[in-house]
Formats: structure tokens, C-alpha cells, sequence
């Protein structure tokens, strides 16, 4: 059927929010309402739970985002992603340097994201040379690409024949719900892609092919229990569609960029962050991904996680760009932390991996 566009991107709708300025200013409460309620800021909640800044443990895990180029404008996307991002794409040079230090530097885990990273005119040749540095390969995989253009539909052979972790999207199991977040038709492509996938062996018994979920709520509420969740998925996507996966991954929503719009113009935002600060959980503080994570973005920055990147939160290192990169020095700095840092330390915790503690 083809997908339908949920939304436009904030730059095409000319928000204000378009501009990580803005969003930092209502995450730090800079123009406070009377009547609105002070929330304490982060890195004063992390003090008194006993932790100092945040500060790099190792640097395994190398992420990038090849760009923001996408098929679908979901209503929560942190990116910002969309159709009309063509021009925010990481050049060949780029990707040359990323690939040298991912070589260099031994990175286990290259984790290729976006928009839709199979969109990006160098993917496949750029997951090749990253799969030829003995590194895990992850792709995040909207799965609703393999489906919108023929040009696209042998991505499932394509990532089996280079073992491509495949990591992708599905809030629910329930078209409507699924479809209310990212589109009209998002939930029809994404079950048949994920058959593809499945046809050509991924997460089928005695296979090393893996491909997991990952699920994030439809609204202004902390995702469940991520075990309960992933047994609930696994029935009903069996059961219904004769789909396998591997794990889902439980993700909270961000409050920043499109979900920060969807909770301004909802009228939520407030009673979000008030249930993201009550269920602060210093339990996930030592799991956060910030502490083995370096996260690239397609003009070459570097930044603590992908969060910061999207808020375009620099790091304050002479190594702030791959054009001068010293691992060494990154893993000296000082982790930015702020108000959407909540996101990650609520509950059972989240990053792109999922939960980080059972609660
Ligand atoms: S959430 Fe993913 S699939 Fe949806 S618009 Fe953003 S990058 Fe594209
Ligand atoms: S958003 Fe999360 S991962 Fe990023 S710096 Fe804050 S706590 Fe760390």
C-alpha cells in the first residue's frame, strides 16, 4: 500500500523547535511560567543520588548517523528525519575517516543509523568495509524502506549475506497504534518486510542471523516492563503473522525535537518530565550509553550519545570532530548531561539497546 506521511519535519514546518537553541530553552525552563513547576536539574539529582559528572568508562560501541534522509516522518523522531533532509548526509571523505578509525581503534560494535540509512547513496558499500574490520555490525532498520522502493527490496538478502545485526521499529502489535505514530501503511509494510527478513533467516531457530525490535510507548508514558513486553510481542507477532524475532528493546521517548513538539502542542510536556524526574532510578546511572558510546553525526562531530547530538551538545574536547580524532583525549572528557538525561535514568532505564535494569 505505501506509506503516508505522519508529519512534516519541524524544518519543513518552520517550528521554532527546529533550532536545538529553542528546545534547550524549555528543557532548562529559561522562560519558566509562574505557574509552571521548577524541575531540579539533573546533574543536581545525579549529586545527590552520590554520582559526580558522568564520565566515559570505555568507548566500545561506535554509532553513527550516515544522515537524516528518511522515507517516514514519525511524530516522536528525535532525528528530525524525514524526505526532504537530503542534504544532511555524511560525505564519502567522512565515512573514509570513520571507517580508519574504526579499523584503528578496534571499535567492537559499529551501530549504522539515521533517517533511513539504506537511503544513504554509500550504505552498502560502507557496511561491507565496516563487516571487513571484524566489528558487529548493526543496522537500524525502519523496515517500511525494504517495501517503498524495488530498488530497496533485496536490503534483507543483502544485510543476511554481511550478518548485519538488524535493529528496527515497532511500537506495537497493533496497526492503529503503530500507523498513529508513524504513518498510514507503516504497520502493513513493516509485517511484510519483517517476513522478508525472516525468509531469508533472520531470527529463525539455529540461525546467527539476529533481529531485533524495538518498541517505544505512542504517547507521553514510560515504556512497561521490557521482558512482559517482549513475551507479549513474540506471541502475538507469531501467532498472528508467523513472525520471528530475536529481543525487543523498550525505549523511552526523549523529550526533545518531534516528541518535544508532540508534548508542547498536546499540552503534556510538563506532566511528562514530572513522571521521567519521579522515576529517576540511580540503579541505571552505571548502564547509561553515554559511558561506552561515541556517536558520530553525518558533518562529523562527535558526541557523547545520540541524544546530544540531536540537541547538537558539543563536547568540550580539542577531539570534538573525526577529522581530530584522539580516543585517548575522548575518553578524558566530561559527559554533557541536561534535562532530557532523565529520559535515560527513568525507571528501568533506556538507551538503543533497551531497558538497562528490570523494574
Ligand atoms: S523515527 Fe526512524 S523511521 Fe521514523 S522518521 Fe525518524 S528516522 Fe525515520
Ligand atoms: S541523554 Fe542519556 S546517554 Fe545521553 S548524555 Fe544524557 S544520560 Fe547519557
Amino acid at each position: 500500500m505505501g506509506v503516508k506521511q505522519k508529519t512534516k519535519s519541524l524544518r519543513a514546518r518552520k517550528s521554532e523547535l527546529s533550532d536545538t537553541f529553542f528546545q534547550l530553552k524549555v528543557l532548562q525552563q529559561t522562560d519558566k511560567k509562574p505557574n509552571e513547576k521548577k524541575f531540579p536539574a539533573f546533574q543536581h539529582t545525579l549529586h545527590q543520588a552520590g554520582f559526580d559528572e558522568l564520565k566515559p568508562e570505555t568507548s566500545d560501541l561506535f554509532q553513527l548517523n550516515i544522515g537524516k534522509l528518511c522515507n517516514q516522518t514519525c511524530a516522536h523522531c528525535h532525528v528530525d528525519a524525514g524526505p526532504d533532509k537530503k542534504d544532511e548526509m555524511m560525505s564519502r571523505e567522512h565515512l573514509d575517516i570513520c571507517l580508519d578509525i574504526i579499523k584503528k581503534h578496534n571499535f567492537t560494535t559499529v551501530d549504522i543509523t539515521g533517517g533511513a540509512p539504506e537511503m544513504h547513496k554509500h550504505f552498502r558499500w560502507f557496511v561491507e568495509e565496516c563487516v571487513k574490520t571484524g566489528a558487529k555490525v548493526m543496522a537500524r532498520c525502519n523496515l517500511t524502506i525494504i517495501c517503498a522502493n524495488p530498488k530497496y527490496s533485496d536490503i534483507p538478502e543483502f544485510y543476511a549475506k554481511n550478518k548485519v545485526q538488524v535493529v528496527s521499529s515497532l511500537p506495537s502489535f497493533s496497526e492503529k497504534r503503530t500507523d498513529s505514530q508513524r504513518g498510514d501503511g507503516v504497520f502493513e509494510d513493516s509485517i511484510k518486510a519483517l517476513k522478508m527478513l525472516n525468509e531469508v533467516g533472520y531470527a529463525r531457530e539455529g540461525s546467527d542471523l539476529i533481529l531485533d525490535l524495538v518498541y517505544n510507548p505512542t504517547g507521553a508514558y514510560l515504556p512497561g516492563n521490557q521482558a512482559t513486553l517482549e513475551r507479549e510481542f513474540k506471541r502475538k507477532l507469531k501467532r498472528k503473522y508467523d513472525i520471528d524475532f530475536n529481543q525487543l528493546y523498550c525505549v523511552t521517548n526523549q523529550p526533545i525535537s518531534r516528541f518535544l513538539d508532540y508534548l508542547i502542542s498536546t499540552g503534556n510536556y510538563e506532566s511528562y518530565m514530572e513522571t521521567l524526574v519521579n522515576a529517576f532510578n540511580p540503579a541505571t546511572v552505571e548502564g547509561l550509553m553515554c559511558l561506552y558510546t561515541l556517536s558520530v553525526s553525518w558533518d562529523g562531530y562527535i558526541y557523547d550519545c545520540d541524544f546530544n547530538q540531536m540537541l547538537d551538545l558539543k563536547m568540550k574536547s580539542r577531539s570534538k570532530h573525526i577529522e581530530n580524532f584522539d580516543l585517548e583525549l575522548l575518553n578524558q572528557r566530561k559527559i554533557i548531561t541536561g534535562q532530557h538525561c532523565y529520559a535515560c535514568t527513568a525507571g528501568g532505564g533506556s538507551t538503543c539497546g533497551g531497558e538497562i535494569v528490570s523494574d
